[in-house]
């Protein structure tokens, strides 16, 4: 089945709104068994129009977004009615529910508003319980040269989302035949790049029958994702789990933070942390996580160094000798924060995130990693992340979780 996506807005063009949209259908699709073929960005007017004449010959089904509003330049409604010669009739249960929606406000319903009641001769509204636009689904076949099933939704994500899974997601399904989804794994690794993995065990993957898998790389991590008969994923993971086990973050979607928060949890530990280059990122990642609380302890965001002296204890003639970044300021921030926390854990991060900064001994990129634990000796390690202060900040706190994580496993 060929399902393709329309996203109009003249905003998601200027890069004013993110089109969320686009990305979020892909997945709920898949979850389907589906795949979208193609998907479309169109700004308002009649860009929606020309996208239509394309689109509708070519697909089984058709999900557009946007343009359900009740302003001029919302015109999704009116161009597809008008493009497949369909009537505009105002929908008396729809008529019903805008004017509901605006009594239970206590709000005089607008002129404008009537037009999101109009619906084109044949199709179905859509009931919309989150804002004033319903959505409409035009069966295949409403006009014989387009034998596409259309669904229009709205514009906002809290609208659209909750539409989707009442009213397109069952319909797609009966439209589809479908019974079971896919198989699918995604298997989350850290402290290894693409490429290792290409070089490690591409080939060997890609001899498995039945198997379809890919990579996506973000910063410090890459995603295994593997689509295939059970014995096909099993086939898989076994050969890259012999291989790379210990650098698996999860194979269950959790996010680093997510295993750490876990494996702390599991463990009845706690962690605190001493950051420098990385500005708090290490505590806002552990604290987006919920029942952080229970491991999370102490967040100590040092970054001048009367802060690494006052709060961590570090003695200031080692500052002086060693500079800010080194190793023994890092064990030194790890050490201090445990102390000063009395927590099982700390780790401790300090490094140079550039653009200005870096000497020939300590070029930009150049960090130290310290943990801290009770009854062990703390570690240290050297880390090199030449980018951009921002992915900088994330490589380190990635490394720094990571840290943690082998220590914990
Ligand atoms: P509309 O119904 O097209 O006027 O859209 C209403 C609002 O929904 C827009 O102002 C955006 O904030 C949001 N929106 C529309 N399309 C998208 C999209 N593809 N992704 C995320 N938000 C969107
Ligand atoms: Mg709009």
């Amino acid at each position: 089945m060929r399902i393709e996506i329309l996203n109009t807005g003249t905003e998601l063009l200027l890069g004013h709104t993110l089109n969320t949209h686009g990305a979020w259908l892909g997945q709920e699709l898949f979850q389907l068994g589906l795949r979208a073929a193609r998907q479309t960005t169109v700004p308002d007017g009649p860009a929606i129009r020309a996208a239509l004449t394309e689109i509708l010959p070519r697909a089984d089904a058709l999900i557009v977004t946007g343009g359900l509003g009740p302003t001029s330049d919302d015109l999704t409604r009116e161009i597809t009615a008008e493009l497949l010669g369909l009537d505009l009739l105002t929908d008396p249960a729809a008529l019903h529910s805008l004017e509901a929606f605006f009594a239970i406000r206590k709000r005089p319903m607008a002129e404008a508003n009537l037009k999101q009641a109009l619906c084109p001769a044949g199709a179905e509204i859509l009931p919309n319980p989150n804002g004033t636009a319903p959505g409409l689904y035009l069966p295949p076949g409403l006009d014989p040269r387009f034998p596409c099933a259309i669904f229009l939704l709205p514009g906002p994500p809290r609208e659209m989302r909750p539409m989707y899974h009442a009213e397109v997601a069952p319909r797609l399904t009966t439209l589809a035949g479908l019974s079971a989804p896919p198989n699918c794994l995604t298997l989350k690794f850290t402290g290894i790049g693409e490429s290792d993995f290409h070089d490690g065990i591409d080939t060997r993957l890609a001899a498995i029958p039945d198997l379809e898998f890919g990579y996506c790389a973000h910063i410090g991590e890459v995603d295994l994702r593997l689509i295939g008969s059970d014995p096909a994923i099993a086939a898989a993971r076994a050969l890259v789990m012999k291989r790379f086990a210990s650098m698996l973050v999860s194979d269950d979607g959790s996010s680093l933070e997510e295993t750490v928060v876990r494996l702390l949890t599991i463990r009845g530990m706690t962690l605190a942390t001493a950051e420098s280059c990385t500005g708090g990122l290490i505590a806002n990642r552990l604290t987006d996580v919920p029942g952080a609380s229970a491991v999370f302890t102490h967040g100590f965001i040092t970054y001048a160094n009367e802060a690494k002296i006052g709060l961590l204890g570090v003695p200031p003639e080692m500052l002086i000798e060693h500079g800010a970044v080194s190793e023994p300021i890092a064990r030194a921030m790890a050490e201090g924060a445990l102390a000063a926390a009395g927590t099982d854990l700390a780790v401790a991060v300090t490094g140079i995130a550039g653009p200005t900064g870096g000497t020939p001994e300590k070029p930009v990129g150049t960090a130290w990693l310290a943990l801290a634990a009770c009854n062990h000796p703390t570690q240290a390690w050297r880390l090199f992340q030449p980018r951009n202060r921002h992915d900088f900040k994330l490589g380190i706190s990635q490394s720094a979780l990571d840290a943690v994580r082998r220590h914990l496993s």
